[in-house]
Order: structure tokens, then C-alpha cells, then sequence
């Protein structure tokens, strides 16, 4: 991804510098220690513009997911799915997690790393434990 991609600008450089490292980097508040979702400029809790760039765990939990039978992705086979995972670090984030076929709300996942040419390092998850419910249609 590059800044022509309009995803980046100068403040979230740390988060995509990152994604090309194959890591998972946040922002924090210095004030309060809220973890921000990517792409935050300020707290959304107490409206500080005083934030620090963390690491992240790379491991959340399923909170949502939808599975696609169609391919809206040029670059995923269908079914594939968009999922809403909810980090250890607190923010919620957008990704797909491998092996739709199995995957249920509140699953672990843990972040895994793709990559081709044309994108470089992508982010996707993995279900490292199996203790989610089955989703409900
Ligand atoms: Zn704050």
C-alpha cells in the first residue's frame, strides 16, 4: 500500500511502517491509556492528542463475522469472510481469519501474516482456540 492508496497519511505512518514489518502497532493515550483503533488522531475517550505508538499481542477474539460466497475480493477465493476482531488491546479491527469453514463468535485468533507481490505483508488471522459458539443465522 502506498499514500496514493489514500489509507495513509503522515500521523498513521506507524501502523502501516508496521504492516510492512509484519507487525501489529497501535496508538495509546498518554493520558488516560485507552488503545486506540488505527488511523486514531486523538482519544476518543478523553480527547487527547498526546499518544504513543505500542506493539500489539496480535490476539483477539472473533466479535462478528459475515462469510462471503461471492468473490467482492479480487484477492480471496470464496467462501472467505470480513471479520470484526476484538484485539487484547482493546480496539476492534476488520480482517479476514483463515478457515471460514469453522469459525465462530468468540473464537481466539491470533494475527498471521500473507503476502504477494502486488500487496506486500497483508493482515489475517488464525483461530488458535476453538471456544467460541456457533454462529447464530
Ligand atoms: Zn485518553
Amino acid at each position: 500500500m502506498n499514500k496514493e492508496d489514500g489509507f495513509r497519511d503522515d500521523k498513521d505512518i506507524s501502523f502501516w511502517d508496521g504492516i510492512a514489518r509484519s507487525e501489529l502497532w497501535l496508538k495509546k493515550c498518554n493520558a488516560c491509556d485507552v488503545v486506540l483503533s488505527p488511523g486514531a488522531l486523538f482519544c476518543s475517550e478523553c480527547w487527547s492528542n498526546a499518544l504513543t505508538v505500542i506493539k500489539a499481542s496480535g490476539r483477539g477474539r472473533v466479535h462478528s463475522f459475515v462469510v462471503y460466497h461471492r468473490a467482492f475480493s479480487e484477492n480471496e477465493a470464496p467462501p472467505y469472510n470480513a471479520a470484526i476482531i476484538a484485539l487484547e488491546e482493546g480496539p476492534r479491527i476488520v480482517s479476514v481469519v483463515d478457515g471460514s469453514d469453522r469459525l465462530k463468535v468468540g473464537n481466539t485468533v491470533e494475527a498471521v501474516w500473507s503476502s504477494t507481490p502486488a500487496q506486500g505483508p497483508a493482515l489475517r488471522f488464525a483461530v488458535v482456540n476453538d471456544t467460541g459458539r456457533k454462529r447464530e443465522d
